[in-house]
């Protein structure tokens, strides 16, 4: 189920004095009531869609939409009404933004860690991989770094799904032999995105 639509809310009510009104063509005033429409998702405002001008005789109390009356009336109306779009009504924007960029921001603090780990690895330090085949992902953790190499031991298992990656990630499942790799080859790996993700707790 999908919650999402158009509402309106009222935003503002007032009184037209010197009316005459077209209906019992007293002279008469006139109660309006300004309605903001908005569209909304999960009943957060996304954004207005207009408004709608209610006005009502207060003689013969017929309401009137705003263009079913006569031109000097709508003119009066607008002089009078200062009706602006409610801030409100764009709340979801607001939110929607700020998502983006917590999302953009955590992304690029991500990447700039990836970088900072990868040019200073770290024993502990676990690399997640490509595996053997296309859509598999893997883990190699460092076992030890020494002035210009790594020694890194290979995860047994492998995973078809990246969001599967931290469950393989445990010491039991790591049975390889160490072997070596020097510094400048691990950036090389990092760089065409076999290592694509660095975990440091
Ligand atoms: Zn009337």
């Amino acid at each position: 189920m999908v919650f999402y639509g158009t509402n309106a809310s009222r935003l503002k009510d007032g009184r037209l004095n010197n009316i005459t009104c077209p209906n019992c063509e007293n002279q008469t005033t006139m109660t309006y009531s300004v309605f903001g429409k908005y569209a909304y998702i999960y009943w957060i405002p996304i954004f207005p869609i207009g408004k709608q001008n209610i006005l009502e005789c207060d003689s013969c109390k017929k309401t009137f939409k705003l263009k079913e009356l006569p031109r000097q009336i709508q003119s009066k109306f607008e002089l009078e009404k200062h009706t602006g779009v409610p801030i409100k009504h764009f709340a979801g924007l607001g939110i929607i933004a700020i998502a983006i960029g917590f999302i953009m921001y955590s992304s690029s603090q991500n990447k700039a860690n990836n970088l900072k780990y990868i040019n200073a690895p770290e024993i502990g330090d676990v690399y997640s991989i490509n595996g053997s085949q296309k859509g598999y992902y893997s883990t190699m953790r460092i076992k030890d770094v020494t002035n210009d190499s790594i020694y890194l031991i290979s995860n047994d298992y492998e995973v078809d799904k990246k969001s599967g990656i931290d469950k393989i990630d445990v010491d039991k499942n790591y049975t390889t032999e160490e072997y070596s790799i020097s510094k400048q080859e691990i950036i090389g790996l990092y760089t065409d995105e076999t290592i694509f993700e660095i975990d440091r707790d």
